[in-house]
């Protein structure tokens, strides 16, 4: 067993094939997890059901198994989960720490969206549920890629939505009642959640859970130096060809591309990465283009 317990995870949301950046998240993840001796799970985000594309759950997995990149544990999908994510906000409610709001989007526009009181002049027929931000609410962490991070989470986000006025379950909610229910100890990541970081942390604090390390890595950009977003289906990567598309991740993850330059198929490429690979050299900032990253074999 590892001197330091480590389980790692990847997350994606079924919202289109995986693609660059997702695959630099998976990648990334399962190389910390496995230099560290630890664990690597998958998780399947399906709770924004307005959002979803169907079939890509079913594809994502697929591809990561043609990426060679295989969990450790079954795969959980949160649309399977509402119990747990339900009973945490009961306690939160109970507890006075989350509040029923039927404040409007339109009725926040004056504070650019940020709640910090309910202006609602009327019930609606389908309130969402926030949590209740203290004015205190400065949280700092370390990453250990990003470095230090601090965020007024009162001020610069607010009172945030723990349960959707469409009925979903808000990402913040889930993501942390699953980290401490499948024993998260390492969130690896894109940095585009760099700044879901510190609400994640103030709703472990609000439940009683422990707050896991984080690990936010750089950003893929596109050949116009602009940043994919998560659902960016303009740069999805090829099953069927994994090879360039993970020495192009190994690229942008700051490792020596001459460490997989014999590797003919993915277990070989897999391996040498994993002899190879030092979280040292992850830059934090985004560098590579995704461009490069495609035409690298
Ligand atoms: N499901 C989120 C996404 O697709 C990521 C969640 C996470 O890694 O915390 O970006």
């Amino acid at each position: 067993a590892p001197a330091t317990p480590y389980r790692g995870r990847f997350a994606p949301s079924p919202t289109g094939d995986l693609h660059a950046g997702s695959l630099l998240a998976a990648f990334g993840s399962w190389l910390l997890a496995r230099h560290a001796g630890g664990e690597w799970l998958v998780r399947m985000e399906d709770v924004d059901a307005p959002r979803e594309v169907p079939g890509a759950a079913r594809r994502q997995l697929a591809a990561l198994a043609a990426f060679g990149l295989h969990p450790d544990r079954t795969v959980v999908f949160q649309s399977q989960r509402g119990a747990l994510y339900q009973a945490a906000l009961d306690r939160l409610l109970a507890s006075g720490q989350a509040f029923v709001c039927h404040c409007s989007r339109a009725a926040l526009g004056a504070t650019r969206g940020i709640h910090r009181t309910c202006v609602a002049t009327a019930p609606r027929a389908d309130p969402a549920v926030r949590l209740r931000v203290p004015d205190t609410a400065v949280i700092a962490f370390d990453d250990a890629i990003q470095g230090p991070q601090r965020q007024d989470v009162a001020r610069e986000v607010g009172d945030f939505v723990l349960r959707r006025a469409d009925d979903c379950w808000a990402y913040q909610l889930a993501v942390v009642v699953d980290d401490a229910e499948q024993g998260i100890t390492d969130v690896v990541r894109g940095a585009d959640l760099l700044d879901s970081t510190p609400r994640q942390i103030l709703l472990q604090q609000a439940l009683g859970l422990p707050r896991p390390r984080y690990a936010h890595l750089p950003l893929v950009l596109d050949a116009h130096g602009r940043k994919l977003s998560k659902s960016d289906a303009a740069h999805p990567v090829d099953p069927a060809d994994p090879l360039p598309a993970l020495r192009g991740a190994w690229a942008a993850l700051g490792q020596p591309p001459h460490a997989l330059s014999a590797a003919a198929d993915v277990p070989t490429m897999l391996a040498a990465a994993r002899t190879h690979f030092d979280p040292r050299r992850i830059p934090a900032g985004a560098a590579t283009k995704v461009a490069a990253m495609q035409h690298q074999n």
